[in-house]
């Protein structure tokens, strides 16, 4: 029996493992994928108090051997799971079952998919969700930037450094993102703005993308733009179908906590982006996970 697993090793989920291990926990943090979460496709973060600049890899890096710094663990697997048996909890993955008094969910959010003709089948093939992972290979290139938030735009600002030009495809006249981001991106000669415009469907050529078609959001009229990638950054959904039979999300699957971090479920919590929230940042994951990891320890004192 493991006092504390915690589900997912982002931002969030690695302060709590800080905290509750400091606290005397006996922690496991788990996770399907690289320690670090979003971070590690955030080419830079600007608003991490303290450090005026410095990318999501490198920042990632040092969160992860902190959090485990004070005697955590961490495995890896997907859990599929979890069952309140009360006094316990049971964490099942794809491959194992765990038993843990309290566990923390840290998942966070997956990106939104277009839903448009060819994006499955050219995933990976100039359909990729991370500028930082597949910038890089367009070098030279134009590719579009699907999206107006906060993403959209700084994604698009980080493939200036590779592409000739940047489409940025914004399905109203205004964008979502903050003004500060928007004045980089409007200073930026690489990048060209199509207000008004909705990705419609991709054209491929030797199974790569070679054409955006785009629509015109009020007359429906179609367009194509020669591009060969597409980045969707259209926003994000929660990662909680797991825990579906818990009952513990809002209508759009964000869990509601309390502001220990703890759901309806005694001993079940929640931290991060996966949380309902107003403000979804890293600065604010790390602060959830440490609120998260140290009332979870004076819980685990209540029940002994
Ligand atoms: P947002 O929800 O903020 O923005 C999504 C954008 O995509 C909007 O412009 C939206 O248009 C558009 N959109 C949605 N669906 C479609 C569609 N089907 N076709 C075309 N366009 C579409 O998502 P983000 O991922 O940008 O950000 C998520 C959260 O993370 C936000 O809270 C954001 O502030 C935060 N964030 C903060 C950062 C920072 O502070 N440095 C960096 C990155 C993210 P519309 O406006 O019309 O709805």
């Amino acid at each position: 029996m493991i006092d504390l697993i915690i589900i997912g090793a982002g931002p969030a989920g690695l302060s709590a493992c800080l905290y509750a291990s400091r606290a005397g926990l006996d922690v496991m943090m788990l996770d399907a994928g690289a320690p670090g979460g979003k971070l590690n496709v955030s080419a830079e973060i600007e608003n991490w108090p303290g450090q005026k600049k410095k990318t999501g890899p490198e920042l990632a890096y040092e969160m992860y051997e902190h959090a485990l710094s004070f005697g955590g663990k961490q495995e890896y697997g997907e859990v599929t799971k979890i069952i309140d048996h009360n006094d316990f909890k049971e964490v099942i993955t794809n491959e194992k079952s765990y038993q843990a008094k309290a566990v923390l969910i840290a998942t966070g959010t997956k990106e939104r998919k277009m839903g448009i003709p060819l994006e499955e089948e050219l995933t990976g093939h100039g359909v990729s969700y991370c500028a930082v992972c597949d910038g890089p290979f367009f070098k030279g290139e134009e590719v579009a930037v699907i999206g107006g938030g906060n993403s959209a735009l700084e994604e698009a600002i980080y493939l200036t450094k590779f592409v000739n030009c940047v489409h940025l495809i914004v399905r109203r006249d205004v964008f979502r993102a903050d003004k500060i981001i928007q004045e980089h991106v409007l200073g930026n000669d690489k990048i060209k703005i199509h207000f008004l415009k909705k990705p419609h469907h991709i054209i491929a050529k030797d199974n790569k993308v070679d054409k955006l078609a785009i629509e015109d959001s009020n007359t429906g009229e179609l367009s194509e733009l020669l591009v060969k990638a597409v980045f969707p950054f259209i926003g994000l959904d929660p990662i909680t179908e797991f825990v579906k039979d818990l009952d513990i999300t809002d209508e759009h699957g964000y869990i509601i906590t309390d502001e220990t971090m703890q759901t309806k479920v005694s001993g079940i919590y929640a931290a991060g982006d996966v949380r309902k929230k107003v403000l979804r940042q890293v600065v604010t994951a790390t602060n959830d996970g440490a609120i998260a990891g140290q009332q979870i320890a004076h819980y685990l004192e209540n029940q002994n």
